[in-house]
């Protein structure tokens, strides 16, 4: 039962504002949705008894409020319930906001439904101004704190609500500045050399830089400080870097940002003061070891902006031994109670703990499954649990490229390693220095690899560190700005690398024992699993994991690694309801999907088998034939080549279904373009290079991905289809004969009328049944179609008469379904995503609302025509987790990817049939 004087109001109106303190709160963890992560946290361990400072959140719907109503807020609230809420509040503590003799501060901070690191606004220690200042100083004892506190909260305001600014991403914080002026002045190195009196010159140069910039006076008023404060954390909801960093990670806008409004306590009261952060496990190895770092006599910023490079929490044991314990005594209830890895912040204010935040910790790939399995294997959860606690794309950073040892070592024996930094986000990274985000997206999108070198990274390089391969820094810990996103991202990182000294100005990076001075351009190795910065560049080489499922390899299969990845592969075969096939033309392609998992061929692109060797003359001649004898001439050429393709692929393949695709591009994308090699060519087929040049003219087309390409090649030139389905058949005989027991799957491309597969189909059953005969082996194959024509879909009642299987091509659907060319829609595709016209390329996950909604009506009525009809989706979307929990949905038999992405895909469909 809510026991504050907000009662009334939960009563009579609805709530905006939620109480919570130590013992008790009105909220819980199940609130994210209305108090934010950080708000419903809060409530949950203030529930649990923990030492929580109290405070309020006012919840997210103000902030929908807010952006829907003109940036007002609902009558009554910034007049009525926050004073109601402050009044509590202050009661509670004893203080009162603005008292000169004992004041309260109160710090204000955002806190969305998903955690938005550094994204969104903070502001601490407000509530203090000319007056207030005095009343902390005298009732701490401590002067030189209070001035700080000021300081930093003139600072903080500054800097969020009153936004005075660096000039661009080259220029240092104008606040930083002065500090730094003020330091060099004093001949000091840190910030806890500056005296009281130099804190308090820092106040008064703050606010002048302020006045000069902004033209506005430094509020006094501690009441007017809370309104703006609060203006400034649901204004932050919709500044660029929190919008950017929404669409890279999914986050709708409607959602809004609740604002969190607490008792301050004082980590930089002394030096029996601190304040911490850390992770319940290794957010970066998922190892079970109490991980994180602290700070004696500072407060929260400290630590994650990286200016000190703070202490690891083990240390803390011997420091403090007592307010250790009771901390490792919060990681284990947390942990218990939660079931999972937690990311925490703390104060300790003279010898006391309190906690100040706690939310469910990011976590590298790597490190989110182990964490999972050994969870699992702890009792803290089950498998189904632990599968639904990997986001399958993370499965991608166990298959990560590491460096070529070999190159490695003798890149550190040429002494070419420059320093050692912290190994912040795990994996191997080579490329270009850059020294701003800029320019790293410039080169980035100019094709190059590059490495983002900053002094310490801020939420304005979001952009740049999602272009880099690989970020370094100078400043900063396993939880600076820096670490926190490049783990989140999957990114290689080394922070907190003290041998740097980096110039932007000059664009120069220099290193401490290092004669050579790097520049902009120049190459650099970053090894983020051991924190290595090394000179040049470095060859990268396959996982642990990539080793096993390649190779074989013995050592890779005794790793910790590759043990926890096939446990989670057996798992999700255990779960997943979807069959697994890959896109696959070459034996060697079918034998790495294999390996992976595959359990068949969803799609083989018989063209891709025509570029190879001398073959590729033979295709040319066929399609530059002039009558259909000269046609049947080269496609006699063609046919050993395709048998002995297609037997290699089902020899690969043992048991397992492949479905062949009959030959499916336009025509002229297999003639040649240059004119030496024209030449080439009509010497080669013996015919004169202007009849040559005359016959590729004709095969000219307006709008090739519509004209004769598919189903209309065969239906307008049978003998090719033949020639397929002959090679097809004659491989399969031939198998069959060693014993095997193969099942083509032949589909025709490209159908939009039923009319098309009736007649390929009786070409294909035609051939078959004579090859069958003439090899007196019989062969159980099928003949289905692509789906990939709208039209098609919408007939697929009709269609599936004649078909035993449909498969989703869902690249030329989304092609046609959305009218966009997939080859051209990268010039405004970008554009549509920022407008969020579309959320993710369509290209890339499927447009579930519309291209989708082809694919429901197909299989429904193709399922009612034909129950034992088989669906499939071979587009490229099927390697998409989204996508395949839409296939699941469905019903669909089989997704198909590629062979890379098949535990990505074994795991999506697990988690979709999980629910
Ligand atoms: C498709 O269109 O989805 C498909 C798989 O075929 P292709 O990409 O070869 O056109
Ligand atoms: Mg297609």
């Amino acid at each position: 039962m809510p026991t504050s004087s907000l009662d009334l109001q939960a009563t009579s109106e609805k709530q905006y504002i939620y109480t919570f303190t130590e013992g008790g709160a009105e909220g819980d963890a199940t609130m994210k949705n209305l108090l934010g992560g950080k708000g419903a946290n809060l409530a949950e361990m203030a529930n649990l008894g923990l030492p929580v400072p109290p405070g309020f959140t006012i919840s997210t719907e103000v902030c929908t409020y807010y952006y829907e109503h003109g940036k007002t807020y609902p009558s009554g609230l910034l007049e009525k319930t926050l004073p109601e809420a402050l009044a509590s509040l202050e009661s509670t503590m004893g203080k009162k906001l603005g008292d000169p003799d004992d004041p309260l501060l109160v710090s204000v901070r955002s806190g969305a439904r998903a955690s938005m690191p550094g994204m969104m606004d903070t502001i601490l220690n407000l509530g203090l101004n000319d007056r207030t200042v005095e009343g902390l100083a005298e009732r701490s004892g401590n002067p030189r704190f209070a001035w700080d506190c000021y300081r930093r909260f003139v600072q903080m305001y500054g800097d969020v609500v009153m936004e005075l600014k660096p000039v661009d991403a080259r220029h240092e914080d104008p606040f930083e500045e002065i500090l730094d002026r003020k330091k060099a002045a004093r001949g000091i190195e840190l910030d806890t050399e500056l005296d009281t009196n130099d804190l308090k010159e820092l106040v008064g140069e703050y606010k002048q830089a302020i006045l000069d910039a902004t033209g506005m006076e430094f509020p006094e008023d501690p009441l007017e400080q809370l309104k703006g404060a609060i203006g400034a954390v649901f204004g932050s909801w919709n500044n660029e870097r929190a919008i950017i960093y929404r669409k890279l990670n999914h986050i709708p806008g409607y959602w809004g940002t609740a604002c969190n409004v607490q008792a301050m306590v004082f980590g930089n009261m002394g030096e029996s003061s601190g304040t911490g952060v850390a992770f319940t496990r290794d957010a970066a190895s998922g190892e079970n070891i109490f991980y994180g770092e602290y700070l004696m006599n500072a407060q929260g910023e400290d630590v994650v902006a990286g200016t000190r490079t703070p202490l690891p929490i083990t240390d803390l044991k011997a420091q403090n031994p007592a307010i250790y314990a009771q901390l490792d005594d919060i990681r284990m209830r947390l942990e218990q109670h939660y079931r999972d890895m937690m990311d925490i912040e703390f104060t300790i204010e003279n010898g006391r703990l309190f906690m100040l935040q706690c939310r469910v910790g990011k976590r590298t790939g790597l490190a989110a499954v182990r964490i999972a399995y050994e969870m699992q294997q702890e009792g803290l959860i089950d498998e189904k649990e632990a599968i639904l606690r990997i986001d399958p794309e993370q499965l991608v950073q166990l298959l990560k490229p590491v460096f070529d040892r070999q190159q490695k070592e003798a890149a550190i024996s040429e002494g070419r390693l420059l320093a050692k930094g912290l190994n912040a986000g795990p994996g191997a990274a080579t490329g270009k220095i850059c020294f701003s985000a800029q320019d790293a997206r410039e080169l980035s999108d100019q094709g190059e690899q590059v490495i983002l070198v900053r002094i310490e990274t801020s939420p304005e390089d979001i952009k740049g560190m999602a272009a880099a391969e690989g970020i370094l820094t100078q400043r900063g810990g396993m939880t600076s700005h820096a670490a926190l996103v490049a783990r989140q991202m999957g990114k290689v990182c080394i922070a907190g690398c003290g041998d740097l000294k980096i110039d932007y100005r000059k664009g120069e990076l220099h290193i401490n024992g290092a004669e050579q001075v790097f520049k902009e351009g120049d190459y650099l190795s970053l090894d983020g699993t051991t924190g290595e910065v090394i000179a040049g560049k470095i060859e990268t080489r396959s996982s642990e994991v990539i080793d096993v499922l390649e190779t074989g390899n013995s050592e890779a299969a005794m790793s910790e690694t590759w043990k926890i990845f096939n446990q989670f592969m057996r798992w999700a075969d255990t779960y997943r309801k979807l069959r697994i096939r890959t896109n696959a033309d070459q034996p060697d392609q079918a034998k790495t999907a294999i390996a992976f998992g595959a359990e068949g061929i969803g799609l083989c692109r018989t063209e891709h088998m025509f570029f190879g060797g001398d073959r590729i003359d033979s295709v040319r001649e066929m399609i530059l034939a002039d009558t259909r004898e000269e046609r049947k001439t080269a496609l006699e050429k063609l046919l050993p080549y395709q048998r002995e393709d297609f037997y290699g692929l089902f020899k690969a393949m043992g048991d397992r279904p492949v479905t062949i695709r009959l030959l499916d591009p336009p025509l002229h994308e297999f003639l040649p373009h240059e004119e030496t090699e024209i030449e080439d060519l009509s010497r080669k087929i013996n015919l004169p290079l202007q009849e040559v040049l005359q016959r590729i003219d004709n095969l000219r087309e307006s709008n090739p991905m519509l004209g004769l390409r598919g189903c209309r090649l065969g239906i307008l030139y049978p003998e090719i289809p033949a020639m397929q389905v002959r090679a097809i058949m004659e491989a399969a005989c031939r198998i069959r004969k060693e014993g095997h027991n193969i099942v083509p799957e032949i589909m025709v491309p490209l159908v939009s009328t039923v009319g098309e597969l009736e007649i390929t189909g009786e070409i294909i059953h035609k051939i078959a049944r004579r090859v069958m005969a003439e090899q007196e082996t019989g062969i159980n194959y099928l003949v289905g179609t692509m789906i990939e024509v709208p039209r098609a879909a919408l007939t697929s009642g009709d269609i599936a008469k004649h078909a035993e299987f449909f498969s989703y091509g869902t690249n030329d659907l989304t092609q046609m379904g959305l009218g966009m060319s997939r080859d051209d829609a990268g010039q405004f595709l970008p554009t549509y995503q920022n407008l969020d016209i579309f959320h993710t390329d369509p290209f890339c996950s499927l447009d579930q609302d519309g291209v989708g909604r082809l694919m429901k009506i197909s299989a429904m009525e193709g399922r009612k025509t034909n129950p034992d009809l088989k669906l499939g989706i071979c587009g490229e979307q099927g390697g998409d987790p989204a996508t395949i929990s839409f296939c699941h949905s469905l019903g669909l038999n089989y997704v198909s990817c590629s062979p890379y992405r098949i535990p990505i895909a074994k795991m999506a469909a697990a988690r979709a049939a999980l629910g």
